[in-house]
């Protein structure tokens, strides 16, 4: 199955909480889960019998929904995080934080990962001095990342948006839309409400 790209909102209100998939209007009252906080369809109010394996399915949907990536991208993303050493659900976090469009989207240059991922793919993304435009590109310590001139405006104006934004204590800014990758993330560092124990519970069904 593809990614989802139209009617984001339908997923928040699919998954039953706010998934923060379309930036600066997440935080608005355009909002279509703080209008509607049911799931979508005709059916979308009437309860759903749940159960243990629904649970788990639901937290893996959602970890896939938030970082935008295909069913088929993300099991292998577990199976790789099952293969390393450490727990499974921090490894597979951790191989999902360092995808290129959410290191974009982490240090402020895009208001969601969507975004950040448009911005990887039309070639305005520098690795290193290098154009690069693989969202999936897995970063590394020490990597340099950087806006380059025609997009850099959308950098610093999604900079602005959000002032209060703290950048992860894995990565550094360098510049007015540059940044470095200064360690892998742990646990710690990464915010999000996904509870990955489920996920790993899900696949080891
Ligand atoms: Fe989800 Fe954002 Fe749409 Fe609200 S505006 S429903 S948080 S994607």
């Amino acid at each position: 199955m593809g990614r989802h790209t139209a009617a984001a909102c339908k997923l928040c209100r699919r998954e039953g909480e706010k998934l923060f998939l379309k930036g600066e209007r997440c935080f608005s009252d355009k909002c279509a889960f703080s209008r509607r906080s049911y799931a979508p369809g005709h059916h979308g109010k009437v309860p759903v019998r749940t159960s243990e394996y629904l649970i788990r399915l639901r937290e893996k949907q959602k970890a896939r929904r938030i970082y935008g990536i295909g069913e088929r991208q993300f099991a292998k993303y577990f199976e790789i995080a099952s293969q390393k050493k450490g727990a499974t659900g921090n490894k597979l976090l951790e191989f999902l934080e360092r995808r290129l469009d959410n290191v974009v989207y982490r240090l402020g240059f895009a208001t969601s990962r969507q975004a950040g991922r448009q911005l990887v793919r039309h070639g305005n993304v520098l690795i290193n001095g290098h154009k690069l435009n693989v969202p999936s590109y897995e970063v590394r310590v020490n990597d340099e990342v950087q806006v380059v001139t025609k997009a850099a405006h959308l950098a610093k104006s999604a900079l602005e948006k959000f002032p209060d934004r703290v950048t992860p204590a894995w990565l550094a800014l360098t510049g007015e839309v540059a940044g470095k990758i200064v360690a892998i993330p742990k646990r710690e560092d990464i915010d999000t409400s996904l509870e990955e124990s489920l996920i790993v519970e899900y696949y080891s069904r």
